[in-house]
């Protein structure tokens, strides 16, 4: 039996950014997971600078190399509707390629990795954990994303949770693609379903285009996803078929999040735990924080992994996301009926200072929230 001060399951951005905070504490840690890397992930692969910042990456280290494409405004409308450039004339985001930015953040963590490993058995000795019958530990972390075997075995009912759903492929464009591709790297493209439920994307990074669409309400994805691909090339965006179906995957919000993140000698980070931002499902930044978080309050916890002590990690989860479901726009939003929403998201999609100030600034790009700030 192999001893280690931490065992993490899932080598996401979650799982490897806590790793990184354990080892850097001196914490040995071991990450398994049952993908080998690089590994794609379903996902629009959208950073905010934060991301980097909390990581402590240079751009420039990172870039050499892999895809990081800086945006510096975004194209915003209600799908078919009026659309509105929003200029930021700086890098406001970027764009990766999550097999690139997952496996660099596992890479430099530190941690012993063990790739193509999934979780196979949890038993509880005393106050330890015997994992896959093979690792000897006082602390489990669950980072498995979603579907996480270490939330489903605190509890977690994927059949009681409402997740969002989303569709999306990334391809690299051929070059007489990339001569008539209308989506500028710079610029991403943001359109909105007309009942509000839901966008899609068109975001290119360098060579590569990503396209998808996710909805709150996962009923009829599929249709809608066709009728977003049929509405990008009646509208000239794409040129060109793309080069298969689109994969899908659900994860939670934080505002619908009810999972139970923390026992004696356990926690759960990302989307394991459900924290995506529940107005523009971003959800990499969240997860990273959170892996932050439950390092910080592992290593505080000075060797006690009680229940009681590593609750530290949800009040602070909750002191950095906010009460679940509680954010002022969300709120007024949902006292709009039903019916009403298509006519005030046509007119307030079609201005300036919406699209600016509460749809970028506020929901996508959480400029009122600062970088997570760590010793
Ligand atoms: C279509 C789509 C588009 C998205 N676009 C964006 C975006 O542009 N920007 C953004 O910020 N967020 C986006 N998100 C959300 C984002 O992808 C997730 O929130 C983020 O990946 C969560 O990171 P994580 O580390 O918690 O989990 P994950 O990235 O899902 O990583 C979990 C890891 O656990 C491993 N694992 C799972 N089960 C086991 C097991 N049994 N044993 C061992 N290992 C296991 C998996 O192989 C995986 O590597 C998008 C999501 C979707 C579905």
């Amino acid at each position: 039996m192999d001893d280690c001060g931490a065992l993490i399951v899932g080598a996401g951005p979650a799982g490897s950014s806590c790793a990184w905070q354990l080892q850097r504490a001196g914490l040995d840690t071991v990450i398994l997971d049952k993908r080998t890397f690089p590994r794609d992930k379903v996902c629009g692969g959208w950073i905010t600078p934060a991301v980097l910042e909390e990581l402590r990456i240079d751009p420039a280290e990172y870039g050499t190399g892999r895809v990081l494409q800086p945006l510096t405004g975004f194209r915003t409308s209600r799908m078919g509707g009026r659309e509105v450039y929003t200029d930021y004339g700086k890098p406001v985001s970027y764009g990766v390629r999550r097999c690139e930015f997952d496996e660099y953040l596992l890479r430099r963590s530190g941690a012993s990795i063990f790739e193509g490993t999934p979780l196979d058995s949890l038993e509880r000795l005393g106050e330890h954990w015997i994992v896959n019958g093979r690792w000897k530990t006082r602390l489990v972390i669950g980072a498995g994303g979603h579907f996480c075997p270490v939330a489903r075995f605190l509890g977690a009912d994927g059949r009681k949770e409402v997740a969002v759903a989303a569709q999306e492929i990334e391809f690299e464009m051929s070059p007489a693609q990339r001569e008539t591709c209308a989506i500028r790297g710079e610029v991403p493209e943001l359109y909105f379903c007309p009942d509000m439920k839901g966008y899609g994307w068109c975001f290119r990074k360098g060579n590569f285009l990503n396209v998808g669409l996710g909805r709150l309400d996962p009923r009829g994805l599929p249709g809608h996803v066709s009728q977003f691909v049929k509405f990008l090339k009646a509208a000239g965006k794409l040129a060109f078929d793309l080069p298969a179906s689109l994969p899908g995957h659900a994860y939670l919000l934080y505002e619908g999040a009810g999972r139970k993140a923390v026992d004696d000698g356990i926690l759960l980070i990302g989307d394991a735990a459900g924290v995506a931002y529940p107005q523009s499902g971003e959800g990499i930044r969240p997860a990273i924080e959170s892996g932050l978080l439950a390092a910080q309050a592992v290593l505080v916890a000075g060797g006690d992994y009680s229940h009681k002590k590593l609750s530290v990690y949800r009040e602070q989860l909750s002191a950095r996301l906010g009460k679940p479901g509680w954010d002022w726009s969300t709120a007024i939003g949902r006292r709009i009926p039903a019916g009403w929403m298509a006519g005030a998201a046509r007119i307030l999609l079609a201005t300036g200072w919406f699209s600016r100030r509460i749809v970028l600034d506020r929901w996508f790009l959480h400029r009122h929230q600062g970088a997570l700030q760590l010793a």
